[in-house]
């Protein structure tokens, strides 16, 4: 959390986490990106070319006024957000690609099929 905008926000970045996975390549590996995305909460997207999950999960940190109890001593990822990128403004990172479910998944793989 940054320190201005978030006194306006309610603390969008603190609702969830991101973490990467390795870059599907087989039928199988990609069938695990389904199972994933079978489950509530859960996308994942492409960003630079490198595979996350997204997991939407709320801080427990995070205070009923949407402030950050452990402000002074929070993470150093909470530390990285910037008020000109962050989820405040729509949460526009330029990812390349984003699924929300499996159907998305599996259009994505079909097309990709029907370019080879
Ligand atoms: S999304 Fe942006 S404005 Fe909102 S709490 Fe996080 S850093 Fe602050
Ligand atoms: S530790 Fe604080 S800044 Fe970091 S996600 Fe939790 S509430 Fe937000």
């Amino acid at each position: 959390m940054s320190e201005v905008l978030c006194e306006r926000c309610v603390g969008l970045c603190c609702r969830y986490l991101a973490l990467p996975i390795d870059t599907p390549k087989t039928k199988g590996d990609f069938d695990d990106v389904r199972w994933y995305l079978a489950h509530e909460g859960i996308s994942v997207f492409v960003e630079e070319g490198d595979w996350y999950i997204n997991i939407a999960n709320r801080c427990k940190y995070l205070t009923k006024d949407n402030r950050c109890d452990i402000y002074e001593d929070r993470p150093r990822l909470c530390r990285g957000y910037k008020e000109d990128t962050c989820d405040y403004h729509s949460g526009d990172y330029g990812y390349e690609l984003h699924f929300t479910s499996i159907e998305e998944l599996d259009e994505y793989l079909e097309k990709r099929k029907e370019k080879k």
